[in-house]
């Protein structure tokens, strides 16, 4: 890290310039608020999120989500990742828009439909004339190192604006597959194999059962008594 510039050095970029600040003001493994963030850069529009794009460059910022022991205006720099203020390198490796190339990979790999309800895409919903149209979404993952990383995910216009404020939670799911009975473990991942749920004999039946009229509904309560 030689001939690094000062934070204060007003040529350089936000992003650069909050990086630079955290390590020559606030330093490795302390906290910092907000508002000391905010009184550092009076000037910078939208400093939090210049903050946050640093972790597209690897580095660690913790906030009480991460770290409960943090207040909830409280974040701590836990690793200093790519020397952003070096010339090239802060390239964005994530883009923050989507490339055509990238929206045609999720596609592909989503089996172009919605990953919440499965529609395809122009397809009517349910008892509407409404029909579906399938875009990209970037979704925040909670992964079990305790990062979050931004991934991409299809998903209809009508669930997109349920889902804007998800975040998916990967190590909490993975910790209930884990604690799932074996038997139901290999059901699980039958499922996942197929990227489909496929049905048992019991929720055919059920199935079936929904759909028959009241007179027909008793004949299957009375067998079953
Ligand atoms: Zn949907």
């Amino acid at each position: 890290m030689d001939n690094m510039p000062s934070w204060m050095d007003t040529k350089l970029g936000g992003m650069k310039r909050v990086a630079l600040w955290l390590i020559q003001v606030i330093g490795l493994g302390n906290t910092f608020t907000k508002n000391q963030l905010r009184e550092a850069f009076p000037e910078v529009a939208q400093i939090d999120r210049r903050l946050r794009d640093l972790r597209d460059f690897d580095w660690k910022i913790h906030t009480n989500r991460e770290d409960v022991g943090l207040g909830t205006h409280e974040q701590r720099l836990v690793e200093v990742g790519q020397p952003v203020w070096v010339p090239g390198k802060a390239t964005r490796r994530a883009a923050v828009t989507v490339t055509a190339a990238q929206r045609h990979e999720a596609l592909m790999r989503d089996g172009h439909k919605c990953r919440s309800c499965g529609i395809g895409p122009g397809e009517a919903y349910v008892g509407t004339d409404v029909t579906s149209q399938l875009d990209v979404a970037r979704r925040d993952v909670l992964l079990p190192d305790g990062t979050t990383k931004t991934q991409l995910v299809i998903e209809c216009n009508r669930c997109r604006i349920g889902n804007r404020e998800l975040v998916a939670n990967l190590g909490r799911l993975l910790g209930r597959i884990n604690k799932l009975p074996a038997i139901e473990k290999k059901i699980l991942s039958a499922w996942v194999a197929e990227d489909r749920r496929g049905f048992s004999e019991i929720e055919d039946i059920w199935a079936g059962y929904r759909t028959l009229p009241a007179e027909s509904r008793v004949h299957v309560r009375d067998a079953l008594a």
